[in-house]
């Protein structure tokens, strides 16, 4: 068994690389993170668009694990129910579970940036932004990287990579090149598009503030999920094309039109709707499988690059933060036996993440469709006695 210091290298310093970093330095490895973008802590997106995600049971655990969660729960705002909005502007809602268990509205960017300033302090661990993996040399282990502000190509040999770099991971690419890797993609027919519910006055909350809201509207919804400035990020859930659909809001009027129809409550406070549709981008809804998610006992995939999910279970950065948990277990159960660590999580990971990406396409029908019809909401009173 090898007990010394080891050195890994991780790339992607999105949410789960950050967090493994923490986790791999806490057992005595030295900890580089490579990371395509710039810094996002120096970039100015204070001004730009605030996404939000929800956090459950499984992230928070993680984030105990490495003495952070008493500072997330500080900016996190709990959920307790989900509120429905129904074409007329009335309301009704579901708890989420029994007296005071939610889930929690949390900023995608605060907490990485939070995960970011915990790694940096940490002498055992260094993140180097702007750096794109382009090639990954299984013979060798040997990395790629393009800088695009630079435009420098440089090399990297790594005894032990960790493949954190999301749903296109490159880490992923070199192991889909390797005999017998099993791989699959699939894409909804449906993308999404994030807007805004501005605060109200003296930054309150417009909505009930804990709560996740949902327009259900049969093939297509909209959910909000709260800020603590007081807005709330609202995602339009909605397919490429049909009569109801991306491609058939052309112009401005299309839109308006539309929204006032189907999101009447919500469009009065939406103040910058029109900007926010044709501004930002419609984001894609895939889910990844592959395997094995090991090579020997140099190379894992993490998080989205091993298992990405559509959003509709809130649970693809929780079942991330939750793949940390369990490899720190692993280490502790194998000490540095990277092969026995790998092999073992690849064996216990997988049933559950294959369960969560069925779950999350599942859910997509009960959210947009089933929490609207009023049997539905009986059944789920019967089933909370
Ligand atoms: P990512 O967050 O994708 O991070 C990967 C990082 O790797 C990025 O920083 C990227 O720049 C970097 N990278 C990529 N390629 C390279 C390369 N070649 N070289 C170097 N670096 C690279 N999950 C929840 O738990 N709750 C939610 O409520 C929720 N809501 C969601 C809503 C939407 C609309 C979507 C799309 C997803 C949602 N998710 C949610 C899922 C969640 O966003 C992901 O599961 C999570 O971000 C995965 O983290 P990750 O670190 O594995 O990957």
């Amino acid at each position: 068994m090898h007990t010394s210091p080891q050195n890994a290298t991780i790339i992607g310093a999105g949410l789960v690389g950050s967090l493994l970093g923490l986790y791999l330095a806490k057992k005595g490895n030295k900890v580089a993170i490579y990371e395509r973008r710039p810094d996002m802590r120096k970039a100015s997106i204070a001004a730009g668009r605030s996404i939000n995600l929800a956090l459950s049971d499984r992230g928070w655990r993680a984030l105990e694990g490495i003495g952070i969660g008493e500072d997330i729960r500080k900016v996190a705002i709990p959920m307790y129910k989900r509120v429905m909005h129904d074409t007329k502007g009335n309301l009704t809602s579901q708890p989420y579970g029994k007296e005071g268990q939610a889930i929690y509205s949390v900023s995608r960017g605060g907490l990485n940036m939070a995960l970011m300033d915990l790694a940096e302090t940490n002498p055992d661990i260094s993140l180097h932004f702007n750096q794109q993996v382009t090639n990954l040399d299984l013979k060798t282990n040997t990395l790629e990287f393009h800088n695009p502000e630079t435009s420098q190509d440089t090399r990297l040999q790594s005894e032990r990579i960790f493949g954190a770099d999301g749903a296109f991971s490159a880490v992923r690419l070199a192991l889909q090149k390797t005999e017998r890797f099993q791989y699959s993609q699939s894409y909804l027919e449906y993308g999404y598009k994030e807007l805004t519910i501005a605060p109200g006055e003296n930054g309150t909350w417009q909505l009930e503030k804990n709560a996740l809201h949902i327009w259900p509207r049969g093939q297509y919804m909209m959910i909000a999920l709260p800020n603590l400035d007081g807005s709330f990020t609202c995602t339009l859930f909605f397919p490429y094309e049909g009569q109801h659909s991306f491609s058939a809001l052309k112009t401005e009027a299309d839109v308006m039109k539309f929204f006032q129809e189907v999101f009447p409550d919500a469009v009065p406070l939406m103040p910058t709707l029109l900007e926010d549709y044709f501004g930002n981008p419609t984001g894609t809804l895939v889910t990844v499988k592959c395997f094995p998610w090991s090579f020997e006992d140099k190379v894992l995939l993490i998080g989205d690059a091993a298992h990405a999910v559509v959003p509709f279970y809130g649970q693809g950065m929780n079942a991330g933060f939750e793949d940390c948990s369990v490899l720190n277990e692993l280490m502790e159960a194998h000490e540095n036996d990277w092969e026995t660590i790998f092999k073992t999580f690849e064996k216990v990971r997988k049933p559950n993440a294959d369960a969560i990406a069925d779950l999350a396409v599942e859910n997509f029908i009960e959210m947009r469709d089933k929490v609207a019809d009023p049997r539905f909401l009986l059944q789920k009173k019967i089933e909370a006695k």
